[in-house]
């Protein structure tokens, strides 16, 4: 019998794929143009609080930083790249020294 942790893991991971695999179907059901609209009324808007996200550089990647909420966005890969680099130890060094800034 596995530990309990185990089996939450798995069943954690199984609902995310659910999740995933449904919000997939729904992208894929929607228009062409219902796509390009929703990209234009959202990109690069804060998902928290919609007001527009500035870049900034940090260690290996550029980040999505929220001037209003602070809230930091980060693109698809770059969140590896982070983790890739985290043994030289700068990104936390320079998300705090960013967010500080402001
Ligand atoms: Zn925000």
């Amino acid at each position: 019998m596995k530990p309990k942790k185990h089996e939450d893991e798995y069943v954690w991971v199984e609902e995310l794929q659910q999740r995933m695999a449904k919000q997939q179907k729904e992208q894929q059901a929607a228009s062409a143009a219902e796509k390009l609209r929703l990209k234009e009324a959202h990109w690069m808007h804060c998902p928290k609080c919609g007001q527009k996200l500035s870049m900034e550089k940090c260690g290996a990647v550029e980040i999505d930083v929220c001037p209003s909420c602070k809230g930091v966005w980060l693109d698809a890969g770059e969140l590896g790249t982070i983790v890739e680099n985290a043994a030289q130890g700068s990104f936390f060094h320079n998300c705090l020294r960013i967010l500080r800034g402001r």
